[in-house]
């Protein structure tokens, strides 16, 4: 097969059509879940650049994310990525297509594209700027896809690739974790038996860590049977109180955030370049508040001076955010298929079903991932 950085070309692409609609579940503008308008003339996705393909989309994921960006969250960055001279009115952003997982099977690839052909199946996590999944078809950049996991179905692979890429982004690239470093370390997560956190708890005990795992008293089996060695119950009382009694951590990965930055970062060993990474910032919300120069300044200042106090008490403070990589997704992939990563669903539904769907994740108390079947 070709690699990633193969420099075998080719001349055309490899079919091509003459569809200009699909089916779609749409929003036109930002609100609660009645905004959602299920049309069967969605704009068909086009290539635009040459290393672009279109993918079928058999199963999409859910993630608190769409039901964020339903409300609008991340309006004003996410209209800024996507027409950065603003050359659009706003609101050209509708109609709207959420869902940020996907697994399908390629329909066509742009000119430049040597890695994937059409048929092949795969999995993305897709970028908050780009229109989403919950549609019959999807167009990406061939480096944001990935061969899915063969042992996988459709479904479960499409559980997988937003929490997976966030908590390869968060532990790997910001907290300097990989499958080398961590047969010694002890890991907290916080918030263990959500999307990002039944992934973590998993490729941390692949590669070796000693995992503690905040939860729900009632969740306490769902994360152990994944693999966590620790368990300590956020709904019994104070959580720091049961936590600073434990042996220090070398990282901890926030899935929870609110209050716990004021006690976590005293749980970390010092001066041994121990660091806390949180996934909930306020790095959007400052944007659609203050624009985006104002709102960059703002999360600039912020997490300088949060990240210079803790630098001098010994340890580091961090923003983590997801990024899309297909290379994190080839490798996690091989995890999948060496059976140390499972696929945790919890609910699935029928594409006319996706309003329901998305109910279902606003109401929180997620024990793993909400799917919706495409096709
Ligand atoms: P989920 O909704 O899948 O999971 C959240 C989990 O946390 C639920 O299982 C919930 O169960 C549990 N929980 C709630 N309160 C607490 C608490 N105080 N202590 C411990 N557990 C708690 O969310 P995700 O895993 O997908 O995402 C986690 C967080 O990370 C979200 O805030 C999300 O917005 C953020 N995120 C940020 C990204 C970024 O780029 N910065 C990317 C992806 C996610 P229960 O209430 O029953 O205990």
């Amino acid at each position: 097969s070709v690699s990633r950085h193969s420099s075998q070309s080719r001349l055309f692409s490899t079919s091509s059509r003459c569809r200009t609609i699909m089916p779609a579940w749409v929003i036109d503008k930002y609100g609660s879940n009645d905004v959602l308008r299920f049309t069967k003339n969605a704009s068909f996705p086009v290539i635009n650049y040459p290393n672009e393909v279109i993918v079928k989309v058999v199963a999409a994921g859910l993630n608190p994310l769409d039901v964020s960006m339903r409300g609008g969250y991340g309006a004003a960055t996410l209209s800024m990525k996507r027409d950065p001279l603003n050359i659009t009115q706003s609101g050209s952003e509708f109609p709207l297509i959420l869902g940020r997982d996907v697994s399908g099977v390629i329909m066509e690839c742009g000119l430049d594209v040597k890695y994937f052909s059409e048929r092949d199946e795969v999995w993305a996590a897709i970028p908050p700027w780009k229109q989403g999944s919950f549609a019959e078809f999807v167009v990406l950049s061939a480096n944001e896809v990935s061969h899915k996991p063969k042992s996988l179905s459709h479904t479960e692979a499409a559980a997988i690739p937003y929490v997976a890429t966030t908590a390869w982004s968060a532990l790997v690239n910001t907290g300097g974790l990989s499958k080398d470093n961590c047969a010694k370390k002890r890991i907290l997560i916080l918030g263990g038996s959500g999307g990002v956190g039944t992934f973590a708890i998993q490729m941390l005990k692949a590669w070796g860590a000693h995992v503690t795992v905040t939860c729900s008293q009632n969740a306490e089996q769902f994360v152990r049977a994944l693999g966590t060695d620790h368990v300590v119950d956020y709904t019994a009382g104070p959580v720091e109180e049961p936590l600073s009694t434990l042996e220090k951590f070398d990282l901890i990965l926030d899935n929870v955030g609110g209050g716990t930055e004021r006690w976590a970062l005293n749980l970390l060993k010092p001066w041994s370049g121990a660091k806390y990474v949180t996934l909930v910032t306020p790095f959007l919300q400052n944007t659609d508040r203050l624009g985006i120069a104002d709102g960059m300044m703002q999360t600039a200042a912020t997490v300088a001076t949060k990240a210079l106090k803790h630098l001098a008490k010994g340890v580091h403070y961090r923003w983590g955010f997801f990024a899309p990589s297909g290379p994190a997704l080839d490798e996690i992939r091989e995890m999948v298929d060496a059976g140390q990563i499972r696929a945790v669903v919890e609910e699935t539904f029928s594409f006319s079903q996706v309003p329901q769907a998305l109910e279902k994740v606003e109401k929180g108390h997620a024990r793993g991932k909400t799917v919706v079947e495409i096709s």
